[in-house]
């Protein structure tokens, strides 16, 4: 594996298709035979998400000189969608790491992670769900820190984090307790004052080593400090944090158009009495895939009718997976019914593109206070 990996250099040096068509064919040879096991639950594809790092699926965003382009990483993640939603989600979790680490001011850390993060060798996510529905007003958030020479002292429980393991690192923030300021950082699961409890089972998304967290008093060295404060930080990534969430919904929605195909042959004389076809499914992922691509050429944009058109994106791009894999499944009918086919598989990891954070219901809620 280690001879596979590329260099930060190569990686730039590699033309976008090059790496998506390198995740692609990944996709399809390793990781296919596995997304039913992740599905229910028993895989967990580290080595498949180590093999994506290798051939530059978690680098292609970081870029030292010029403004960041996250279209390669979108396009990489919906080609592994295309085969596994739960993937795709996971290859989100550990591209929204490296953001974290690329943007981060504290050049010690960017050092240190920067590389590890960016080509799989240590893996990991965020923690960002509670503190972005607390930014708009959803909820309070869930970690204090208290201020000690050299750090912080945290402490809270996050319920769900993503792509966890005992070597695992996720981004979060918490709340200082002295001034209700927020700081962000990166938590270290090897740290003995953090625990990581399994979930009960989901509808989907198990084998996506998803753990509720616990902090019990853990030192948060100076060193693990993303931002302090937070709030400019996560102005400045949460643009990229949502955009990159599409790469989930397109590879999603391409394959609900491949099944909804695929029966055209025995069904399509009555499938053509339904009211959505392939073709519908076809003009919105082209929708949604340009609009994408304009919008990841400039994650740094500040203007607030870009921000407007990002929310608005990811919103559509949630109800756009519900569409297509409904439309899919009853375009199956009983073959997609069968536990054994992945037409009922694409229809609840759609629900989840639906649900994460930024959920349609707190989409809409930031559309409507704007
Ligand atoms: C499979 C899965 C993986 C996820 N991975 C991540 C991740 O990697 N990082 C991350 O930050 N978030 C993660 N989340 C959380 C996710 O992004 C959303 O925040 C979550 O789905 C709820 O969002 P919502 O806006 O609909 O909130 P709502 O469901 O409306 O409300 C959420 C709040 O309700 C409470 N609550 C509701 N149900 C439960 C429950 N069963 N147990 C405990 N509290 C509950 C909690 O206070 C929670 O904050 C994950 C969720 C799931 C289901």
């Amino acid at each position: 594996m280690g001879s596979l990996a590329l260099s930060r250099a190569e990686v730039l040096d590699q033309p976008a298709p090059s790496i998506a068509g390198e995740v692609a064919r990944i996709a399809r040879e390793d990781l296919a035979p596995l997304a039913a096991g992740i599905d229910d639950g028993s895989v967990y594809p580290a080595e498949v998400l180590r093999k994506f790092g290798a051939v530059g699926a978690w680098g292609s965003h970081v870029l030292h000189e010029g403004p960041a382009d996250l279209r390669c990483a979108i396009q990489a993640m919906a080609a592994i969608g295309e085969v596994c939603g739960a993937t795709a989600f996971m290859a989100w979790c550990q591209n929204t790491l490296v953001w974290y680490a690329a943007n981060s001011t504290n050049l010690k850390l960017a050092k240190r992670f920067g590389d590890t993060f960016s080509t799989g060798r240590v893996l990991g996510g965020t923690g960002l769900s509670n503190p972005m529905k607390s930014f708009f007003g959803i909820e309070k958030l869930k970690l204090k820190g208290k201020k000690v020479e050299g750090g912080y002292i945290v402490r809270g429980a996050l319920p769900w984090v993503s792509n966890l393991g005992p070597d695992h690192y996720f981004g979060t923030i918490f709340e200082r307790e002295e001034d209700e300021g927020t700081v962000m950082f990166l938590a270290d699961c090897s740290d003995p004052a953090i625990t990581l409890t399994p979930c009960k089972p989901f509808m989907a998304m198990d084998g996506t080593g998803t753990y509720g967290v616990q902090f019990r008093d853990v030192f948060v060295s100076d060193e693990l400090i993303l931002a302090d404060p937070a709030a400019p930080f996560v102005k400045k990534i949460r643009a990229g944090f949502i955009l990159l969430q599409a790469g989930m919904a397109l590879g999603v929605i391409r394959d609900c158009i491949n099944i909804m195909d695929e029966v055209g042959s025995p069904l399509g004389h009555i499938n053509r009495y339904l009211p959505q076809q392939p073709v519908h499914f076809r003009d919105v992922a082209a929708e949604l895939e340009a609009e994408t691509m304009v919008l990841a050429r400039d994650p740094y944009n500040e203007d607030e009718t870009y921000w407007r058109k990002v929310i608005a994106l990811r919103l559509s791009a949630g109800e756009a997976s519900v569409a297509a894999a409904h439309a899919a499944m009853l375009h199956c009918g009983a073959r997609g019914y069968l536990r054994s086919h992945r037409a009922q598989r694409r229809l609840r990891e759609a629900y989840f593109v639906a649900i994460v954070t930024p959920a349609t219901k707190q989409l809409r809620k930031m559309l409507a206070d704007y």
